[in-house]
């Protein structure tokens, strides 16, 4: 059977776990081999024990914990082409050529370059006698298919990342505390929650917490913003609302791209209302805790998906990602759904909000 390597990169997220383990049960039902590839690209670099055979057993009990059990790194090394050299005679050695890497955008990217670059790594390292003829021909070829692990929903091509859903909860969870205390001592809260580039979590935990107004980066406010969040806030109190509740993603901006932070919008509150008004920065809490249900189911059909995938590639067809769209489990161009999303990204910080939100949108 085939060798397939797994691995988590970049920043984690939860539902990474039952990706893997749906990977290492599929490839083994398969009679495939599946290697753990620990600490991502870094292990991958530095091979070694961090490349270890994968069985049914080690693969049991993970569903249910947050982050990832295999680790997660930023590796500088995969970034250059020596370092990618590395990677490739390590997979070689274990006759992997076949692998699923679940990370972000850029975790996807490095994935993308290593396939495009394989051929050229492998003459190489026969060249220079590091592997064998031998190794040579039997590895010709590099598959490689993408999960999109990320709390933030920030990526074009999937209707729902891995992670979202649970960060979504502890969102929910954290606003409907804050909530009780402020209601009893008539407060004003201002959360700041994660979303650089997406308002996602900001946008939908607004909705879903009653919060009185949310600040996203793809939608900046008007200018003179500050008096009418006041006369809405305002209004709701003579109405007899004992508190309010402000969402601010992390990369919420104004109309010309200046941020808009908790604190400054803690400061329009007292100066111009005299709240009582405090601020929550939920930070890494959001990547916390157990996975809900959905994000452990999509993350298990992700992973299955993902060794059907490497099952049909031929070295000519492009890489994909396996993603959900609606409710199905479909596969899209890799490379397209990461230049897509650098495109939103790079609009987005050119203050062109209406091309960015066109540009996440389904084509
Ligand atoms: P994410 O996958 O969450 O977007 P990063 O952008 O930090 O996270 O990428 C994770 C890792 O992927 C990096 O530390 C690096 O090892 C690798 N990587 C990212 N971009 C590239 C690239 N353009 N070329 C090679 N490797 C890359």
């Amino acid at each position: 059977g085939r060798a397939i390597g797994v691995f988590t990169s970049g920043g984690d997220s939860q539902g990474m776990n039952s990706s893997v383990r749906a990977v290492v049960r599929m490839g083994s039902y398969l009679g495939c081999k599946v290697f753990y590839i620990k600490e991502g690209y870094q292990g991958m670099v530095d091979g070694g024990d961090n490349i270890v055979e994968a069985t049914w057993a080690s693969s049991s009990g993970i569903m249910q914990r947050g982050g990832t059990v295999i680790g997660s790194a930023r590796c500088k090394e995969f970034r250059e082409r020596e370092g990618r050299l590395r990677a490739a005679e390590n997979l070689v050695i274990k006759n992997i050529t076949n692998l699923v890497v679940i990370g972000g955008d850029g975790s996807l990217t490095g994935a993308n370059l290593f396939r495009q670059e394989w051929a050229g790594l492998l003459d190489e390292l026969l060249e220079k006698g590091r592997i064998s003829q031998q190794q040579r021909k039997e590895c010709s070829h590099l598959n490689i298919v993408g999960l999109v692990g990320s709390i933030d929903n920030d990526f074009c091509g999937t209707d729902m990342t891995i992670g979202a859903d649970t960060a979504l909860h502890r969102i929910v969870e954290a606003v409907d505390c804050i909530a009780t205390t402020a209601s009893s001592h008539q407060r004003c809260f201002v959360m700041e929650v994660m979303g650089r580039h997406c308002g996602y979590l900001a946008l939908v935990g607004a909705l879903a917490t009653e919060a009185d107004w949310v600040f996203i980066p793809e939608w900046p406010p008007e200018d003179g913003w500050e008096d009418t969040l006041c006369r809405k806030l305002a209004n709701e109190r003579s109405m007899g609302q004992r508190l309010n509740i402000i969402l601010v993603a992390e990369g919420a901006v104004d109309r010309k791209g200046n941020p808009i932070t908790a604190d400054m919008v803690k400061k329009v509150v007292t100066d111009k209302l005299k709240y009582d008004t405090r601020v929550t920065v939920l930070g890494h809490v959001q990547r916390g805790g157990k996975p809900t249900a959905f994000d452990r189911i999509l993350g298990s059909r992700m992973g299955a998906e993902a060794v059907l995938a490497l099952m049909d590639a031929t070295p000519n067809t492009p890489a994909c990602v396996c993603s959900l769209d609606g409710n199905q489990t479909v596969r899209v161009p890799l490379m397209e759904c990461v230049e897509r999303t650098q495109a939103v990204q790079k609009a987005m910080s050119e203050n062109n909000f209406e091309e960015a939100v066109r540009l996440r949108g389904k084509s």
